[in-house]
């Protein structure tokens, strides 16, 4: 293995270290080795819908077999598997009480105070099934839109199942959104119900979500909605309105534990998601259910390398897109066991995360970057919270998700917590792509930190310039989609022009989806390196640069916890760079923050070049990050300017933080 204290000399898009898959786990995978991996591309090449319509048929349970596997007729809304029916819930469910996984633990709730509670594939059929009927008594059916706005919880799981069961559209909203939010949701989904729970458990805190869900109601506009439904998680007051609202455990009381699956088409929009808004205003993202449900299985095993064995855990919450793929829809369509997290990553310590891993014996983790970082920072703070301190024997592969994972990061993920055992998958991916797209396969591809390798088989990725045109290998550019794929955005709710423009332009042809990320191939390789939001390209006196390669310089540096940077209007050189910093050690101000600030520009120019030394260095406690944990940029983009902020920021988690990053060191 090489050595890896710094970048010196040549920086994240030169990474020179490389970790093929260990032998054994490769002799064990499902996709094992590179010939296995060229071989799948090869049958997509060779017949792209012959390749798809197999793995529907192998990987799904059909009620009624399709035979159109893909329609580009009204392309870009395109169609897959359009004349099959098949209902998510009955594969995730029932197909595991027919194929002898009945009694085998479906979920493994841990809980915020470490209480644990568990639920085989039997009884989340019986609990989701009375779940549905509920629904039903209520007079909710098929294409309707329920928002579920809940805690993490076999609840939450169940509520998704259950309106799937029934062919009803959910639309989660995670729990720590505003009233305002919630209500603007339920107003753009035109949602008829709200299932919600009386509070949730954080951080050793109750935090309300059923006063909030009051609170969105009352602010009008909502004439939809005609049931709230409410599980008791904490017992904690709170207000009640008489014929709308109706308690969970008394909805499912008397139902029956049968519930027949409603049949939908495979068009059948399973759910609206809302993006995260790190660039923009969030987009209600619409899914299908055959081609996103195709996916979240097949990824289980593809990425995940899933095995009857395994505990899987994915710390990403109901709320995003990473909690639909691999926490209510991916783990059960394989009949994994999973664990469902309701805690925070600093409760009661930052050896949260590592103190489960070792309680339940997970051996599969996926977690995101904004996590790892702040571990580190952590566990360089306290040596008891850290990894080394805890058993995780029972690792054997490691993910991230999310935003790109700096090397360094990477580096220090795969020696403490895989403890260069276990591969790590970095999987780019995004709300719209409903599940992973470029990612290493962990017995087949060789890793190189901080890039996500190499699109899945059939996934046709490239690189092109403003114009659409190619560009070769060694040079970056705009990453796009070549070819629709199953799981792919139907459209955007209620949007479907905002839908063509965002993600299917003119400029590009109108035929490439258009990830709206940056990135670069490698010239030997042909590696995919995520290098940063397009919006977020910096150009300094004519050199173009992603976001990427600076914060992982900077990253690089060992006492930097994290970092963002963005371009800020200068007279001399068209753009100059400027980077939010936080220290491993406390904020620093005055002379010291000046004397850092000069040490770590010289960093960055001894790391990648002159050019890219930040012209100006901020320090903060934290950077202004959406709620699902990326960084805004956009925002410290303003700040950069000195001007103040009008955009959206119903997204960002820490509003706090932007009035501390207001001033240079
Ligand atoms: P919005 O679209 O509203 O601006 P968002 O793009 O952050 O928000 P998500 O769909 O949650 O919303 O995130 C997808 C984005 O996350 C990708 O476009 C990419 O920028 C980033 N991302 C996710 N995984 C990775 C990864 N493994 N490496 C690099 N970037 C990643
Ligand atoms: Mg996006």
């Amino acid at each position: 293995m090489a050595e890896t204290e710094t970048n010196q000399d040549h920086g994240a898009l030169h990474e020179h270290r490389v970790f093929p898959p260990p032998a054994e786990f490769a002799a064990n995978a499902a996709i094992s080795g590179m010939d296995a991996y060229n071989k799948l591309c090869d049958e997509a090449a060779a017949d792209y819908e012959g390749f798809w319509g197999r793995l529907a048929r192998e990987h799904l349970d059909w009620h009624k077999p399709f035979t159109s596997t893909l329609d580009e007729s009204s392309a870009p809304f395109y169609k897959w598997f359009a004349d099959g029916q098949l209902n998510a819930s009955y594969n995730c469910l029932d197909r595991n009480l027919q194929n002898g996984n009945a009694d085998k633990t479906a979920i493994i709730f841990e809980s915020d105070d470490g209480t644990v509670t568990r639920a085989t594939y039997r009884e989340l059929h019986e609990r989701v099934c009375k779940f549905a009927n509920g629904l039903k008594s209520r007079g909710i059916k098929k294409g309707d839109r329920v928002i579920i706005y809940m805690s993490m919880s076999i609840e939450g799981v169940a509520a998704m199942q259950a309106c799937a069961r029934i062919g009803a559209t959910h639309s989660v909203v995670f729990g720590g959104f505003s009233a305002k939010s919630l209500q603007e949701r339920i107003i753009d989904a035109g949602a008829v119900a709200v299932i919600t729970a009386d509070e949730q458990q954080r951080g050793g805190k109750s935090l309300p979500l059923k006063a909030i869900v009051d609170e969105a109601l009352a602010m009008g506009g909502c004439d939809t909605i005609r049931d709230v439904i409410v599980y008791k998680r904490t017992g904690g007051n709170i207000a009640w309105t008489e014929g709308r609202d109706i308690w969970l455990h008394e909805l499912v009381e008397n139902q029956s534990a049968e519930c027949e699956p409603e049949w939908v088409d495979a068009e059948h929009p399973l759910f609206i998601l809302y993006t995260s808004g790190s660039t923009g205003t969030p987009k209600g993202v619409q899914h299908s259910t055959g081609g996103f449900l195709l996916w979240a299985a097949l990824t289980m095993k593809w990425t995940f390398d899933i095995k009857p064995d395994d505990v899987f855990w994915c710390t990403a919450d109901i709320g995003w897109v990473t909690g639909h793929s691999y926490i209510a829809y991916g783990p059960l369509a394989v009949g994994a066991t999973e664990i469902v997290f309701e805690g925070i990553p600093t409760f009661p310590n930052a050896g949260r995360f590592w103190d489960t891993i070792a309680k339940h014996k997970v051996s599969i983790f996926y977690t995101a970057p904004t996590a790892i970082r702040s571990l580190i920072k952590a566990s360089d703070v306290d040596e008891k919270v850290h990894p080394k301190n805890y058993d995780l024997s029972s690792l054997r592969l490691l993910g991230s998700v999310g935003e790109p994972i700096n090397p360094e990061a990477w580096m220090w993920y795969y020696k403490n917590v895989g403890q260069e055992r276990c591969p790590i998958v970095d999987t780019f991916w995004q709300t719209e792509t409903g599940g992973h797209m470029i990612t290493p396969l962990p017995g087949a591809t060789p890793m190189v930190p901080g890039s996500c390798t190499l699109p899945l088989p059939g996934i046709m990725t490239a690189i092109v310039d403003e114009a659409g045109a190619d560009v070769p290998n060694g040079q970056g550019g705009i990453l796009v989609v070549k070819r629709p794929w199953p799981s792919m955005i139907r459209t955007i709710w209620n949007n479907p022009e905002r839908f063509k423009t965002s993600y299917f332009p003119e400029e590009l042809g109108g035929k490439y989806y258009l990830a709206g990320d940056g990135a670069i191939r490698n010239k030997d390789t042909g590696y995919f390196t995520i290098t940063g939001r397009i919006d977020d390209v910096l150009n300094v006196s004519g050199h173009r640069m992603g976001t990427m390669e600076i914060e992982s310089a900077l990253v690089a540096n060992p006492i930097v916890a994290e970092a963002a940077v963005v371009g800020k209007p200068d007279e001399t050189t068209g753009e100059s760079i400027c980077a939010f910093v936080v220290l491993k050690q406390a904020r620093p101000t005055g002379e010291e923050a000046k004397k850092l600030a000069t040490e770590l520009r010289n960093w960055v120019g001894k790391e990648i070049g002159p050019i890219a030394k930040p012209k100006e260095i901020r320090f903060g406690d934290n950077l202004p990050k959406t709620r699902s944990g990326k960084i805004m940029r956009r925002l410290l983009r303003v700040l950069a300017k000195g001007e103040a902020i009008t955009q959206d920021v119903s997204t960002l988690e820490n509003p706090a933080i932007l009035d501390q990053l207001k001033e240079s060191a």
